[in-house]
C-alpha cells in the first residue's frame, strides 16, 4: 500500500494563506509516491478543496449527529457536500481539552462510515503511562472502545494514527523502535478484533515530531504505512520534504 502523509495544521493558517500554501505545493504534489494532505482549519476546507488538484483534503473533526442543537459544531454530511471525505477523528488534543472520549470516538466512526467516508482515528498514551510500560495495553483498550460494534468490512476503510502524546509538538519523536513496536502491537491487536488478513488491510500511520529529517527512517518500519504531521506541515518547503 501507498504511504499516506497528512500535515495537521491544527489551529494554523487563515483562508488567503491556506490558498498561499496551496499554490506553492500542490503542483508539485503531481508526482509523488505517497498519498499527501492537509488537514485544515473547518473554515478554511471549502477554499482547499476548490483549490487542490493533488493534495487530499481532510477534516479535523466531525459532530456524530446529523444536525441539531450542537452550537460550533458541524456535522459529517455537511463535509461530504464539500467534498471533503477524510475526517482526523479522537485527536489527543480533542480528547484531552474538548472532552473527546472513547464513546463520542465509537460514534463519530460509525457515523463516518456509514457516509463511505474515511476516518483517521487517532490514538496513543501520555507520558506517565508509556514510562509505567502500559503503553500495549492502553492502546488497544483506546482502540478496542473506538472500534465497538464496527464490521470487518468497515474497519478496513480506517487509517488508525498512532500519536505518543509524549511525542507530539515535543521535537522528541519515538524511535523507529518504538513507533514500529507499538504499531505491530496495534496490528497485532487488530488481528485479535478481527483477522490477520484485515488487520494486514489497515493503513497505520505514526505522528509526533516527525520531520523531513526524521520521515524516512520511520516510513522504512515495516508497519508504518505514513505519517501524520503538525508543526513540520505548515511550511511548504518542509512539508515537500516530508512528501518528496
Ligand atoms: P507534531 O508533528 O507537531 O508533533 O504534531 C503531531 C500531531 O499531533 C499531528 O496530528
Amino acid at each position: 500500500m501507498k504511504n499516506i502523509i497528512i500535515g495537521n495544521w491544527k489551529m494554523n493558517k487563515t483562508n488567503s494563506e491556506t490558498i498561499a500554501f496551496i499554490k506553492e505545493v500542490d503542483k508539485k504534489c503531481k508526482k509523488i509516491d505517497v498519498v499527501a494532505g492537509i488537514a485544515v482549519p473547518a473554515l478554511n476546507l471549502e477554499t482547499a478543496v476548490k483549490h487542490t488538484k493533488n493534495l487530499l483534503v481532510v477534516a479535523q473533526n466531525c459532530h456524530f449527529e446529523e444536525k441539531g442543537a450542537f452550537t460550533g459544531e458541524i456535522s459529517a454530511e455537511m463535509l461530504k457536500e464539500i467534498g471533503v471525505h477524510h475526517v482526523i477523528i479522537g485527536h489527543s488534543e480533542r480528547r484531552q481539552m474538548f472532552n473527546e472520549t472513547d464513546e463520542t470516538v465509537n460514534k463519530k466512526l460509525k457515523k463516518l462510515l456509514s457516509l463511505s467516508m474515511t476516518p483517521i482515528l487517532c490514538c496513543g498514551e501520555e507520558l506517565s503511562v508509556f514510562e509505567k510500560k502500559q503503553t500495549k495495553k492502553f492502546v488497544n483498550d483506546q482502540l478496542t472502545k473506538a472500534l465497538k460494534d464496527i464490521t470487518e468490512e468497515q474497519v478496513q476503510k480506517i487509517i488508525i494514527a498512532y500519536e505518543p502524546i509524549w511525542a507530539i509538538g515535543t521535537g522528541k519523536s519515538a524511535t523507529n523502535e518504538i513507533a514500529e513496536t507499538t504499531i505491530k502491537n496495534i496490528r497485532d491487536h487488530l488481528a485479535s478484533l478481527y483477522n490477520q488478513e484485515v488487520a494486514d488491510q489497515i493503513a497505520i500511520q505514526y505522528g509526533g515530531s516527525v520531520k523531513p529529517e526524521n520521515v524516512k527512517g520511520i516510513l522504512e518500519q515495516p508497519n508504518i504505512n505514513g505519517a501524520l504531521v503538525g508543526g513540520a506541515s505548515l511550511e511548504p518547503q518542509m512539508f515537500l520534504g516530508l512528501v518528496k
